[in-house]
């Protein structure tokens, strides 16, 4: 029941908004019959002329004066452009139409120009050249529109080579053998296209060192050279990696040398993950050699002990390579590390070089100088000496040049003997070595007493008695210039103090008189404990010259008789 009163209470209502919308329709009508029945005064655009590209809309609905009157809308050509009942124009191709708009009852119309213009295809690529390598593949970005339009433009794409590269449909380039060539992106249509340059180049197939070794010093840099095959590759970088930084470190596209050794250098290319390897060898080259004399004088049985040293100190080979210029003047032998003998050979001039051992052009130079030996005559020998004898500078006892038999009678030794003997005293005690005289000053007497005692006590022959003890007047005991240190026996060799009285006694002006090997120069066998006097200069030069005082100065030791 309820449902048939709701239903009936519906259709009353239905009815109802039907009735006022039939009302409402019928006066709509008349209205606008009313307005279309009028004379309107002016049909106008608010333009007299649209530029349209092809596809492109606008709606150009004509005013008329008084307003709201209905026109009618038609084109001159249809093909150009379209116009819709509302003022709608579509431009549909290149060219010119005149739209009119046509108030009928009162016959007034309006145009309006429409210019249609092709499209414009706007195309844009993001690259315009490309470096590839085979195998390579590249997708090409196109930028493109057609002017007023949504549409989006249809693009073809082509490879003007295709052994070189190829593209696809959808613009991915595929890099295929080596060369150049162009892509080109185009629309036939619009005539539009545009090119990308292509390199396509070859994949490195090869990385080497162009040496495999080399040999640098410790703070050198070397940037070794590296050869790639095949030519033309694109990416070229490589990275140097060292075996041992601590030897040879990669600074920049180089190789520094650290510290002496061997480091193994290798290079890689990342994009083809080609590398090769080298050897370099980091040494520390001497950087001078210096000598402690830059001149030396000799006669030509003479010699002279050098000494040179390499720099620095921390070189690789320390080592000296010694040469003379002329083996004729001079020759010089080794007789240590870094230490040298030059011999006067024959008169002249010459040069030693002491050169590096393993650097070359890394020397020093002694200036050698070798004279002829001015043999001294000695003097006529008689049983009376007049007089002592000096050569050059320095007296001379021996068994060639005797003294006067009242030579220094009572005069002991000499002021300087006796104050060197005191210095290197004092010196050796400071070594722990004492040092003292066993026999210094002996007069002539003296001499003699111990010179006929030897040969009568002892039984020994003349000869052999000569050749460890002087005849009166022959002595340099008697000249105050000698003495026997501590003992005069053969059991004084090889004592401490015989061998610091060796290493020392030139520093205080005394040399070891009749030195070992040397009997056939002295006269006298070996006595390790007789020191002469000479002053510190000459007993420094006569030492250095590795010769006995004889030699030195280029005379004989032999009686007369
Ligand atoms: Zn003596």
């Amino acid at each position: 029941m309820k449902n048939v009163t709701g239903n009936k209470h519906l259709v009353l209502k239905t009815a109802i908004v039907v009735l006022v919308a039939v009302i409402g329709i019928s006066l709509g009508y008349v209205g606008v019959g009313w307005i279309n029945s009028y004379n309107v005064e002016k049909v106008y655009f608010d333009k007299g002329e649209y530029d349209l590209y092809e596809g492109q809309t606008v709606d150009v609905t004509a005013k008329t004066d008084p307003f709201g009157a209905k026109v009618a809308y038609s084109s001159n050509n249809e093909n150009v452009a379209a116009v819709s009942g509302n003022g709608r124009i579509t431009a549909l191709s290149q060219g010119e139409a005149v739209i009119t708009a046509f108030h009928k009852k009162s016959g007034k119309r309006a145009t309006v120009r429409v210019v249609v213009m092709r499209s414009k295809l706007i195309l844009n690529l993001t690259v315009s050249a490309l470096d590839l390598d085979v195998g390579e593949t590249y997708k090409l970005q196109t930028v493109s529109s057609f002017s007023g339009s949504e549409e989006k433009p249809q693009l073809k794409f082509r490879s003007e080579d295709t052994s070189v590269a190829e593209v696809s449909d959808d613009g991915e380039i595929s890099a295929v053998g080596r060369g150049e060539t162009t892509v080109v992106v185009y629309n036939e249509e619009y005539g539009v296209s545009k090119e990308v340059s292509l390199k396509v180049r070859p994949l490195l197939e090869k990385l080497s060192f162009a040496e495999g070794f080399a040999e640098i010093a410790v703070g050198e840099r070397y940037v070794p050279q590296l050869e790639l095959f095949p030519d033309g590759v694109r990416d070229t970088q490589v990275e140097l990696k060292t075996s041992n930084d601590l030897v040879a470190a990669i600074v920049g596209d180089g190789v520094v040398g650290k510290a002496s050794g061997d480091a193994f250098i290798t290079a890689t290319n990342k994009s083809s993950g080609k590398s090769t390897t080298m050897l370099v060898r980091v040494v520390r080259p001497a950087a001078s050699v210096r000598v402690d004399k830059t001149a030396v004088s000799l006669y030509e049985d003479q010699y002279a002990e050098v000494n040179a040293e390499v720099f620095p100190e921390n070189a690789d080979n320390t080592d000296v390579l010694w040469t003379s210029s002329d083996e004729g003047v001079a020759k010089v032998n080794v007789v240590a590390k870094g230490k040298a003998r030059i011999e006067g050979v024959s008169e002249g001039k010459c040069t030693v070089r002491a050169a590096s051992a393993d650097t070359p052009g890394v020397y020093a130079e002694i200036e050698v100088t070798v004279s002829k030996r001015q043999v001294t005559k000695p003097p006529q020998q008689t049983e009376n000496i007049s007089k002592e004898t000096y050569i050059n500078g320095i007296l001379v006892v021996n068994k060639t040049y005797g003294l006067p038999k009242n030579y220094n009678e009572g005069g002991g030794l000499t002021a300087e003997t006796a104050a060197a003997f005191e210095e290197m005293k004092k010196a050796a005690a400071k070594d722990g070595i004492s040092l003292r005289i066993a026999s210094g000053y002996r007069s002539y007497n003296h001499q003699k007493r111990l010179f006929e005692g030897y040969l009568t006590r002892r039984g020994q022959s003349r000869e052999y008695v000569e050749t460890y003890s002087a005849r009166p007047g022959h002595s340099e005991h008697q000249a105050g210039v000698a003495i026997d240190v501590n003992m005069a026996s053969d059991a004084f060799l090889g004592t401490p103090a015989q061998k610091w009285l060796d290493k020392h006694c030139v520093e205080y002006g005394f040399i070891i008189r009749y030195p070992e090997g040397k009997q056939q120069y002295t006269g006298f066998k070996y006595e390790p404990w007789h020191v002469r006097y000479l002053g510190k200069e000459n007993a420094e030069k006569v030492s250095s010259s590795g010769l006995c005082l004889e030699e030195y100065l280029g005379i004989t030791s032999e009686y007369a008789d």
